[in-house]
């Protein structure tokens, strides 16, 4: 694979600049902590993505050009890759636990704070769908298991088995090694999360997951932790993580890369120190997992940053996809 290296601080060429939209505000909370209002100085709408999935980027950029709402573009933009078996990461055809079951995870979470998630949901694909439902038609934030999956079907999902035959044949070729090998997620697809901006500037977030491949029975990753997998803040931005679930949990790493921006990193900077705060701790065992995280800011600037190589965001904007190869930490192995 070609690779490309990602431009830091991911700032818009002068083309992508929209005119008249400047820094409107700039106040301090504390001494400390400056809050920067802005408003969208990018071309919108913009969507950005996990790894490469430029059909789902495209998906949801047409419905936010053609005016549809932030959260039809999320959701139907995540749908793709859930609806396509050749992923193997997401949705239908997703690897299994070790038990065989596809479980899957999701969230979202819109520009007024409001979210919603299902987690080791079995037998409905489009796990997005269900998650956004929880958010607008339910009083909670959170359906996991048999619940999820009994909401999805009375709001009229179908159940259908979720394991395909390519990856029930990978998973009886594991179950005969039966080596854990997180490392695994190093080179594969994962989770895809999806940060987007409508025309009015508003920033929405999605993502799902069928979580590790083979984790244990009744494991729950990242993905569907509001603050882990995902954060938004309208007046800031948005962040986004793949990758070893644990270790994202552990550092609430969405959340981290959308308050470091709240102090006035880049899009860039703020993943790049997330990531750090998983590699600098004592006894990290870095070198055998990878995380990556995107953030999107109020401006419209982006970043990615991983700990490993092959990591990649699917950015949609112009009219136009462009898969930016991340910066990583590990360069040296
Ligand atoms: N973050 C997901 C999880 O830990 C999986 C991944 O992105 O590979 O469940």
């Amino acid at each position: 694979m070609k690779r490309r290296n990602f431009l830091k601080n991911a700032t818009l060429t002068t083309a992508g600049l929209a005119v008249g939209s400047t820094l409107a505000s700039c106040a301090e909370s504390d001494s400390k902590e400056k809050k920067v209002i802005t408003t969208p100085q990018a071309s919108l709408p913009l969507v950005i993505a996990t790894w490469n999935v430029p059909n789902a980027t495209a998906k949801a950029w047409e419905i936010l050009n053609n005016g549809g709402s932030v959260l039809d573009a999320l959701e139907q933009g995540c749908m793709v890759e859930e609806a396509d078996i050749k992923n193997q990461s997401v949705g239908k055809g997703g690897r299994p636990d070790r038990d065989g079951n596809v479980t899957l995870d999701a969230c979202i979470m819109n520009k007024d704070g409001n979210c919603g998630s299902v987690v080791y949901m079995k037998n409905i694909t489009h796990a997005i769908t269900v998650a956004r439902k929880v958010m607008e038609d339910t009083p909670h934030v959170m359906l996991a298991g048999k619940g999820a999956e009994d909401y999805a079907v009375s709001i009229g999902m179908k159940r259908e088995n979720l394991l395909t035959e390519a990856s029930k044949k990978e998973w009886k070729e594991w179950l005969v090694e039966k080596e854990y090998k997180p490392i695994i997620n190093i080179e594969n697809h994962d989770t895809i999360g999806m940060l987007a901006i409508d025309k009015n500037g508003d920033i929405s977030g999605a993502c799902t997951t069928s979580g590790l491949a083979y984790k244990m029975g009744g494991r729950v990753g990242d993905s569907p932790i509001i603050g882990s997998g995902l954060f938004v803040d309208n007046q800031i931005g948005a962040a986004v993580a793949t990758g070893m679930g644990e270790e994202v949990v552990k550092t609430v790493g969405s959340f981290l890369v959308v308050e470091l921006m709240r102090k006035g990193k880049s899009p860039q900077e703020a993943c790049e120190e997330a990531i750090k705060r998983i590699v600098n701790k004592p006894n990290s065992d870095y070198k055998n997992f990878q995380v990556g995280y995107i953030a999107v800011n109020k401006q419209g600037e982006t970043g990615a940053y991983s700990i490993h190589e092959w990591f990649s965001m699917t950015k949609f904007q112009d009219g136009k996809n462009e898969n930016i190869q991340s910066d990583f930490f590990n360069k040296t192995v």
